[in-house]
This record gives C-alpha cells, sequence and structure tokens, in this order.
C-alpha cells in the first residue's frame, strides 16, 4: 500500500484531514468520471483541429521582426477558428491578457454613437474602466460608445422585458460573461448563452452578440459560438493556454469582426499580416493539446473544493452537486479571517514561491483591496492553482486552477487545515460560531 496520508502529513496536513478529503473523494467518483469523458471529447477535438489545419513541426518555430508569413501563427489561428466553429481567429502574444483582449474585440466593433448591452448583469471588474463605467483615460465612454446594462433576476434568470426594453437602434454589441467572475450569481451554461443569443438576435438580428468566454473553454462539449455567438474571447494564461502558454489571448468569430480586431491591434492597412511570433509558437500548441485534461483537473478541483466547504456549512457557487459551466470556485467565508487563510493555505501548497505569505493590497482595476494567492510558473496564470478574494462583503474566495488535480487536492486540503489551525472551522469540520 502506498501512505499517501505520510506524504501529506509533510504538508503539515493532518491525517483526520486526508481522512475527510477522502470521504468526500469517494462520494465524486461518478462526477469525475463523466468529466474526464467531456475532457476525452475535447481531446479529440484539439487533435482533430490540428490534423484538419496540417499542423506541422515548421509551424513550432518562430517569426522576428515584421512576422510576415508566419506559418505557425496562421496556422494555430486557423486551428482556434476550427476549434469553435468560426469563420477566423486571433491568436497573439501580442494581446496582453484576457482585458486586452476584450478591450480589443470592443473598441474594434463598436464605433462612436453606437451601443453596448449588458444583458447579463455587470461584468468583470476589469471591464468597468474598458467600458467607461468607472471614468478611465481611452474609455468606451471616452469614443462616444454608451453603455447599457440589464440586471439577472433575484432568481438568476434572464430579464427578458427589460432585455428587449433596452435594445434600440443604436445597440450594436451584445456583451455576455459566461463566467461569474467576482460575483456569486450562477455562470451561464453554453445551452443559456443560446437561449439568450436567440432571444437577442429575433429582436434585433445584426447585433453582434460577443461572449467572454474567460474560462469556460472546455468546460463543456460545445463552445458560445456553437450556439450563436458572433465572437468569442478568451486568455492564453486561463483554460486554452493549457498552463503552457505564457502570455496571450484570443478571439475567433465572424470573418468580420475578427478582421476588425486585428486592424485594431495592429495598424488599419496591416491587420493579421504582421505580429512575430518570436518562439512562442510551441507552448500555444502544446497548451492548447493539454488544454482539455488541464480544464479537466481544475474542475475536479473546484467540485473537490466546494463539496468540502459545503458540508462544512459555508456557502459555495456553485454548490457542490450543480452542474459547472467554469472551472470558478466561491466560497463565502464572511469574514476577511477567511479569505485570507484560505488564500494563504493555496500558497503554501505551491510549487512555485510556497515560503511567501499572500497579503491583501490595492490591485489596478479592482475597487477593493485584494489578496491572491498563486504560486505559478506563469505569473498571474489562473489556469495554475490559485485563489483571490476582494476584501469587502460578503468575503468570498473565489478558487481555480490546478495544472493537475493532485495539486489542487493538495491545496485543497492545506486551506483546510490552514483554517482549523485559524480556528474557523472545528476539528470535527463544522464552522466555528463567530
Ligand atoms: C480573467 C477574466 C477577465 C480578464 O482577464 P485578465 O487576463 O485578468 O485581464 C475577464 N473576464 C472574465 C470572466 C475573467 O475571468
Amino acid at each position: 500500500m502506498i501512505n499517501l496520508s505520510q506524504q501529506y502529513q509533510q504538508f503539515g496536513i493532518s491525517e483526520a484531514v486526508y481522512k475527510y478529503g477522502e470521504e468526500i473523494l469517494a462520494s465524486l467518483q461518478e462526477r469525475f468520471r463523466r468529466i474526464d469523458e467531456v475532457a476525452e471529447y475535447n481531446q479529440l477535438k484539439v487533435i482533430r483541429a490540428m490534423q484538419e489545419c496540417n499542423v506541422s513541426e515548421a509551424c513550432l518555430l518562430g517569426t522576428t521582426g515584421y512576422g510576415y508569413n508566419d506559418l505557425g501563427r496562421d496556422t494555430l489561428e486557423k486551428v482556434y477558428a476550427s476549434l469553435f466553429h468560426t469563420e477566423d481567429a486571433l491568436v497573439r502574444p501580442q494581446i496582453t491578457c484576457g482585458t486586452h483582449a476584450l478591450a480589443l474585440a470592443l473598441m474594434s466593433n463598436l464605433r462612436p454613437g453606437d451601443e453596448l448591452l449588458s444583458p447579463v448583469g455587470k461584468p468583470y471588474d476589469t471591464l468597468e474602466e474598458v467600458i467607461g463605467i468607472r471614468p478611465s483615460k481611452g474609455s468606451l465612454k471616452e469614443y462616444g460608445i454608451s453603455y447599457s446594462q440589464v440586471d439577472l433576476l433575484a432568481d438568476g434568470s434572464f430579464d427578458y422585458d427589460g432585455i428587449r426594453a433596452a435594445i434600440h437602434d443604436r445597440t450594436k454589441l451584445v456583451t455576455i460573461q459566461r463566467s461569474k467572475g467576482y460575483q456569486t450569481r450562477p455562470t451561464l451554461s453554453v445551452e443559456r448563452i443560446g437561449e439568450l443569443i436567440r432571444f437577442v438576435k429575433e429582436i434585433k438580428p445584426d447585433v453582434i452578440c460577443m461572449v467572454d468566454n474567460c474560462y469556460g473553454e472546455f468546460v463543456e462539449t460545445a463552445e458560445p459560438t456553437d450556439v450563436g455567438a458572433d465572437m468569442v474571447v478568451g486568455s492564453l494564461i486561463k483554460n486554452p493556454g493549457g498552463g503552457l502558454a505564457p502570455i496571450g489571448g484570443y478571439i475567433a468569430g465572424k470573418k468580420e469582426c475578427v478582421e476588425n480586431a486585428a486592424y485594431r491591434l495592429t495598424s488599419p492597412g496591416l491587420g493579421k499580416e504582421v505580429g512575430a511570433s518570436l518562439g512562442i509558437l510551441s507552448s500555444f500548441y502544446e497548451g492548447l493539446f493539454l488544454a482539455p485534461t488541464v480544464t479537466a483537473g481544475a474542475l475536479k478541483g473546484a467540485i473537490f473544493a466546494a463539496n468540502i466547504y459545503e458540508k462544512i456549512g459555508f456557502d459555495v457557487v456553485p454548490d457542490g452537486k450543480q452542474s459547472r459551466h467554469d472551472i470558478i470556485q466561491a466560497v463565502t467565508f464572511g469574514s476577511p479571517e477567511g479569505v485570507i487563510a484560505f488564500c494563504q493555505g493555496i500558497q503554501a501548497a505551491a510549487s512555485v514561491d510556497s515560503f511567501v505569505t499572500p497579503e491583501p493590497w490595492d490591485m489596478p482595476g479592482y475597487d477593493s483591496q485584494v489578496i491572491m494567492a498563486a504560486g505559478a510558473f506563469v505569473s498571474g496564470s489562473s489556469i495554475e492553482l490559485s485563489a483571490d478574494g476582494p476584501i469587502a462583503p460578503p468575503y468570498a474566495v473565489y478558487f481555480q486552477g490546478g495544472l493537475t488535480f493532485p495539486h489542487a487536492k493538495l491545496g485543497i486540503l492545506k486551506t483546510l487545515q490552514n483554517l482549523i489551525d485559524k480556528h474557523i472551522v472545528t476539528e470535527d469540520f463544522h464552522r466555528a460560531k463567530a
């Protein structure tokens, strides 16, 4: 018999915590089997796309300078288009992060006088400055592009009447965020995104429907572009980079939408023709190849965390049994101490920077202090085991990633041990009375 418990004890995780984890895991086997099935489906989808696009050894090399005729870059964009079933794609290391990819998609497809509509409530924090909800230099608002928002109803459903009333002749683009981000609303399934897009297109067929796909890629067998989205946008240091891409973002969608984005990213007249890939492409290809199984590991970690903390008595979103449409797990601790103890536990389980202690700080782009735990091979990569939470009510922590499930498991057990050591959770696995 392999003595796993002893291995965990070397990380300060007690026999009791280890056993508690094993009990929870035993109850999750059927769900894990279904996740593996989705991963298998998506693995084949990725390999098929690479085969169809004739990915060759030469594609793994890079160009320098202007980057004209960059075979690897152009082929990778075909692979993304094939995967997402879109006409075209832009996949570039010059897209610096998810926010940049989203800003690019919005700024290139909207013109002064147009209106942007979010029918799913407040968008991700960093987009508030892109849109100009919070005043910011270079925002859409500064360029005369207005914004309107329709919140989800209290039960999480779409406010169809509100959405109908919000669409008018200036409404040019509808942005739909798949993942919950820093909110405790449920994440949208691809199916529900499809229903929303159908509704919007019935009212206004030519409106561009964009989906912020961050954290959603490969969680299901279908993607938003399979249900009518004109554009999907995401970050390569989340799911589709498979943990290997060291930078980058993507936009996949209608030819015209992607072209607009390319002319904005580089320059009018140049578009997709320039943008040297340097030596980075092999990590994009290999990361994409690994992405389905990496996403599956992260998903299992999220479900494991949900079940551990739900049983102890904390609010978790999604709950332990709910179906999953992204890799984020929210756990509401109700106190700054809980959020901090959790994040410090994740950090202590890292391979890189395990010895540092994360503290809350004023992070650019966020309007309250945020604590972040990440011991990542790629700085800030949140497909790697990471956790973060704004230090503001309801004091929820957002946990995600793990390049392998064993690492996610270690991290979660370490958070639990930490919460017990800090007397936020009792020795017999209950929420301590405040
Ligand atoms: C991460 C994320 C973003 C922003 O991506 P960054 O790479 O952090 O700039 C936008 N939307 C959602 C839903 C995200 O999860």
